[in-house]
């Protein structure tokens, strides 16, 4: 059971649960409105935070999503409140009102390559055999940013993109130097092969660099990351992205310049970002 993570009188999170891949929910407290960020990956989990969420006396008023994937919207029904997400998530969760998540389905959709099978199980695991998935219409829809003002602090959202998902979005608060990166940093896995684009990433990072932050959310990573470790993952990724075009994506080339740029042996880590360039390298 994960427990409800206080920063500050306005920033909240739960942070995030490997099993059955829930990612990071938090709340931004302003003196009008509360914005809750993503809505879970089940009635549970979304329960699970608004009841912790309750001992702190704290109420969502709006919600918004990062980006449509499966885990961070499942629990919007449970949520029940105005919710904000771009266009493009709108349409994807459109596309997923239509579906059965059943084992038979599901399956299905794996077998077919449209379901990713890491996901599936994650499902099958979080919703247990009673599975009621019931999606609704987010409510606010914007294009390219949008600026909430919740009372004494305020949240810039801005459709970013990137390899993970084309709709994902950043949440910036100013006035906690916070930023929420949702899943728009992990690797595309709606893909034979798990990969980055050097020309999306470098676009990303660009943009996530425009944004002065002392605390870096990611949604899977288990708890948030400070300026100096985000700065760090930040160089990996611009160095791989570098060296994969240097080398063409040889991977024995890309590691052993890399080795000696950073000055120590590659983690299990590193490689798996160098891995992801090259299997995006065409
Ligand atoms: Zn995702």
């Amino acid at each position: 059971m994960q427990t409800l993570q206080k920063l500050s009188n306005r920033l909240f999170y739960l942070p995030p649960y490997q099993k059955t891949d829930r990612p990071i929910l938090a709340a931004v407290v302003g003196d009008e409105q509360t914005l809750l960020i993503d809505a879970g990956n089940s009635s549970n989990h979304a329960k699970q935070f608004k009841e912790q969420l309750t001992s702190y006396h704290i109420t969502g008023s709006i919600l918004a999503l990062t980006h449509w994937h499966w885990d961070h919207v499942f629990g919007l029904s449970e949520m029940d409140m105005t919710s904000i997400a771009n266009f493009m998530t709108f349409d994807k969760v459109k596309e997923m009102q239509e579906l059965s998540w059943e084992d038979k389905e599901l399956d299905e959709r794996v077998e077919a390559g449209i379901e990713i099978p890491f996901c599936a199980d994650a499902i099958k695991l979080e919703l247990g055999s009673k599975r009621e998935v019931i999606i609704p219409n987010p409510t606010i829809l914007f294009e390219k940013q949008i600026t909430l003002k919740l009372g004494g602090v305020s949240c810039i959202i801005e459709h970013v993109g990137g390899d993970h998902s084309s709709d994902s979005n950043l949440l910036y608060i100013p006035e906690e130097k916070a930023l929420f990166l949702g899943d728009c940093l992990y690797a595309n896995m709606y893909a034979e092969k798990w990969h980055y684009t050097i020309e999306k990433m470098t676009k990303l990072l660009e943009k996530i660099e425009g944004y002065d932050a002392e605390i870096y959310f990611l949604s899977h990573h288990p708890a948030p990351l400070t300026k100096d470790e985000f700065a760090s993952f930040v160089s990996l990724l611009k160095k791989s992205a570098i060296l994969t075009k240097k080398h063409k994506g040889e991977i024995e080339e890309i590691a052993t310049e890399m080795s000696s740029y950073f000055q120590h042996e590659l983690t299990k880590d590193d490689l798996e970002i160098i891995g992801y360039f090259v299997n995006g390298y065409a």
